[in-house]
């Protein structure tokens, strides 16, 4: 070590003076000795490093309380962050689905404040099915005879598979081999239950005979996926669940489809587009139906079998089951929402997902026309600030092709360097709550559809 690299080493207080300055009180206070006293060991330790590699001091090293400060900031910020999310995709998956009713929220809060009846029968004082009170919702409301409540759909549709068709054949249209945002892909869940996969029909088409053809003594399953992530248009012809279940019927074959999404309200009186409804199916006589809590349903993180009681009754006994069961946050938050269904003339007012989705642009508009001046005054030098109309996405296994009018904020960076416009996006993503829009020819995008705080989204942008 050179005499340079000493003498400055020797410039690095110790911990104990550090300690003594009248400035580390207040960190002390705020975080505490353990911490105030880890955040300068670390500091310390930070100097060394930038001594050895640039022979000099690092520029904080006239404010050790400041960077303490900013670092034990930093350590001690929630991964789990709350976001405005503007990004046009209203159920996004990176972003956490659906917002949950305040009726949801309560509902958690107290499931986890208190002992609650998961699995104890307050009449008989036995034990009750964990599954049994959101079940009896669940049938009120799709006509099915049972239910089965999982961790996710991913789950739901493995345990289902796995129950109902282990080491069989399960007959799908290959026009519905779907693959849900990354490790969900309908072929590896198959393999992952113990059925084997039988592709029939091709790409675009699929006849009732393709499903016949393929039927044989190892066949322990016919089953639709609905393609909720893209739509294959032109010469196409898929089986409806109709038919399919005559021919379940005649084979003496179980039918069954994962929904994915599924909506328990017909949403094109909402002006959305229609979405498979799981108590249609029910009726058409599918024996099972699997969809999720958070997307279209506006819940929880969950995965719902309804169906025959016959099978759910066998689903519930596998071992699986066990591994796969939702805990009493999810159920509670789960009863709480679907309790919002019996009262379905409220729904719009009561589930913010259907608020946000049904939206009228008029709103967004509107809300764009009066954040539109004060931007242009803290970002006008630099990016041009327009209130544009924009298409907005429901997300989530929905058809991507089916847009909802909206409105945005655009920043269209006057140096018309790409660089620009993502230092901005990357600005506002370090917010303490940041915010997320969307980059497309060459703007960046804050769609309005899901804003509810208005002025905390002014605070953000403007500070
Ligand atoms: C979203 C989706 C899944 C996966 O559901 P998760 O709740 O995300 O596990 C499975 N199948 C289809 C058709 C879907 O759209």
């Amino acid at each position: 070590m050179n005499s340079q690299t000493q003498s400055l080493y020797s410039q690095i207080p110790s911990v104990d003076r550090l300690l003594n300055e009248p400035e580390m009180s207040a960190l002390v206070l705020e975080f505490g000795q353990h911490l105030a006293v880890e955040s300068l060991r670390y500091l310390q330790d930070l100097a060394r490093q930038e001594i050895t590699r640039t022979a000099s001091l690092p520029a904080w090293a006239s404010d050790w309380a400041g960077e303490a400060q900013r670092y034990l900031t930093a350590k001690l910020r929630p991964g789990l962050q709350p976001v405005f999310n503007l990004s046009g995709t209203v159920l996004h998956t990176n972003l956490g689905r659906a917002l949950l009713a305040e009726e949801a929220i309560e509902a958690v809060a107290s499931a986890m404040r208190n002992a609650v009846t998961l699995e104890y029968d307050l009449d008989g004082a036995g034990r009750g099915h964990r599954d049994n009170v959101i079940s009896d919702l669940l049938c009120e409301l799709t006509g099915a005879q049972a239910a089965c409540i999982v961790n996710n759909n991913a789950a739901a549709v493995l345990l289902m598979l796995a129950t109902v068709a282990p080491g069989k054949d399960v007959v799908v249209s290959r026009g519905e081999l779907v693959e849900i945002g990354g490790a969900f892909r309908v072929p590896d869940v198959m393999r992952q239950a113990g059925c084997r996969l039988v592709e029939v029909g091709t790409t675009n088409r699929t006849h009732l005979r393709d499903y016949r053809d393929a039927a044989n003594e190892n066949t322990g399953l016919l089953m639709k996926v609905h393609t909720s992530n893209y739509s294959i248009q032109g010469f196409t012809a898929a089986v409806d669940e109709q038919d399919l279940v005559t021919l379940g019927r005649e084979l003496n074959l179980p039918v069954a489809t994962d929904l994915g999404s599924g909506s328990l309200i017909d949403l094109q009186q909402y002006g959305l587009p229609a979405e498979p409804m799981p108590q249609n199916l029910i009726a058409a006589g599918v024996d099972l139906v699997t969809f999720s809590g958070d997307k279209l349903l506006g819940g929880p993180q969950a995965g719902i079998i309804v169906g025959s009681k016959f099978w759910i009754d066998k689903i519930q006994r596998h071992p699986l089951k066990r591994a796969l069961r939702a805990g009493k946050i999810t159920l509670a938050a789960l009863e709480a929402t679907l309790r919002l269904y019996q009262q379905p003339d409220r729904l719009r007012s009561t589930l913010p997902t259907l608020r946000l989705l049904s939206r009228d642009a008029s709103e967004m508009k509107q809300m764009a026309a009066q954040l539109l001046s004060p931007l242009r005054q803290k970002y006008g030098d630099r990016f041009n600030v327009e209130a544009e109309p924009c298409l907005s996405q429901i997300g989530s296994g929905s058809l991507p092709v089916d847009r909802l009018p909206s409105y945005a904020l655009t920043f269209t960076p006057k140096d018309g360097r790409g660089r620009t416009l993502e230092a901005l996006a990357e600005q506002w993503r370090r917010l303490p709550v940041p915010v997320i829009g969307r980059l497309q020819e060459g703007k960046l995008w804050l769609d309005l559809r899901c804003l509810q705080d208005e002025s905390k989204l002014l605070e953000m942008l403007l500070a």
